[in-house]
């Protein structure tokens, strides 16, 4: 039997269909990409071909039909559950869920906190319900491994009025990822999970970072919105909420405007004119100042996290480095690490070069280089999920 993992965006959707006999294998991976452009494409195990494809439920007709003719599998009727990713479960959902009418209603009602994501994530659940009525779907939620934090990480010193009548809090976000980082850690370290003190980092294009504590998500960058806390490629991050203050104020500027700006001109690219990490490291070394300027802001945030959340936790097992950036860039890892002796963090040059899992120095504060796997991560939170609830 087979758990198919979705990943739903707004113009993309991207899965993988694990078998649950064989210690949860990959047997088949794909993406629609531009959905709704006059020209879409469908992978399947990275090959590649042009489709026209106007909305998600097409998308998903097309990829059960490539499925079929592939014999991967015989219809969406044959598998033993759909794994759905929803970015914003709000304060309700700490754990994943059987989908039904309340749980889309929640994922509905978080959409004016999770636009583009929400109204992406219920589309595919929309169409999957459609295409195969009795199959049981599961909702993961990006939020849901931060529903630990307590309430002096969580809320925002703002009036208690926007806490109570608006739900304005902490949410963070890349969950799935940082609870998959946690177990694999703790694996890695061979500790239980429930005495691990982590911190871990997930640096993509989104990118965030969060102190564990005893397995439980403690504080996170991100926070209401996931433009909160760390550079990013095209986000802000963390900025005085003074300066939207006073482009409103002075110089006419609507919410719109801003909202264009922080989520999709700032960052890296807001500071060099380039989102991607590779090339702005490229860059750096041809000596472009911009670019240096950005590296450098972007690592020296990631830095000032890791210190903050040393000095919360107390004691720290590990520092983790995952997500595109953190993985792949031994550059990035050895800036953040830089002059952090002191805090017990030293990283092994050679060994962080060579791209091993463990690149600190033996005693100190370990160092791990993971990569994650949120749709791994669903697909194990599925299987113990059939077996708990006897779906
Ligand atoms: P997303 O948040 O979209 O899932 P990823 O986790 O795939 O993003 O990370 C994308 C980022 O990783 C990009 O900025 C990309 O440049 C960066 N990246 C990938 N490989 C490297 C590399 N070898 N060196 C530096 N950055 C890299």
């Amino acid at each position: 039997m087979k758990i198919f993992v979705l990943n739903s965006g707004s113009s993309s959707i991207k899965y993988k269909l694990f078998n649950m006999d064989q210690h949860l294998e990959v047997v088949a991976w794909g993406e629609v990409e531009k959905i709704g452009e006059e020209i879409s494409s469908i992978s399947l195990n990275s090959i590649k071909e042009k489709i026209i494809c106007s909305n998600h439920h097409e998308a998903f007709k097309q990829i059960a039909k490539q499925l079929k003719k592939t014999g991967i599998l015989k219809d969406f009727t044959c598998l033993s559950a759909i794994a759905h990713r929803v970015v914003h479960g709000g304060s309700v959902f700490s754990k994943p869920v059987l989908i039904d009418e309340t749980v889309t209603d929640v994922i509905r009602r978080m959409i004016p906190l999770a636009p583009l994501h929400n109204s992406a994530n219920l589309e595919g659940i929309t169409a999957m319900q459609h295409l195969a009525p009795n199959i049981k779907q599961i909702a993961f939620f990006d939020t849901a491994f931060h529903q630990s934090m307590p309430a002096s990480s969580s809320r925002y010193a703002l009036p208690e009025y926007y806490y109570d009548t608006m739900q304005i809090r902490r949410y963070g976000f890349h969950g799935i990822s940082h609870h998959y980082l946690a177990k694999e850690s703790a694996r890695l370290l061979g500790k239980p999970l429930q005495i691990c003190n982590l911190i871990t980092l997930h640096l993509g294009n989104g990118a965030s970072a969060t102190a564990i504590q005893n397995g439980k998500s403690l504080e996170t960058s991100m926070g209401f919105t996931p433009l909160e806390g760390l550079v990013m490629g095209t986000r802000s991050g963390d900025i005085d909420p003074g300066i939207l203050l006073y482009l409103l104020n002075e110089h006419d500027y609507d919410a719109k405007k801003l909202d264009h700006i922080l989520n999709y001109q700032s960052g890296l690219k807001g500071l060099c004119g380039i989102n991607d990490m590779r090339e702005v490291i490229q860059k750096m070394q041809l000596g472009e100042e911009n670019a240096k300027l950005a590296f450098n802001i972007f690592c020296q945030k990631v830095k000032q996290y890791i210190g903050a959340y040393i000095a919360l936790l107390g004691t720290v097992d590990a520092i983790v480095f995952s997500g595109g950036i953190g993985t792949n860039s031994p550059e990035v890892r050895e800036a953040v690490c830089y002059n952090m002796a002191a805090l017990g963090i030293i990283l092994d040059k050679e060994e962080n070069e060579k791209g091993a899992t463990f690149i600190g120095h033996e005693g100190e504060v370990k160092i791990l280089r993971i990569k994650t796997d949120e749709e791994r991560e669903m697909a194990n939170q599925s299987l113990q999920f059939i077996k708990e609830s006897d779906i």
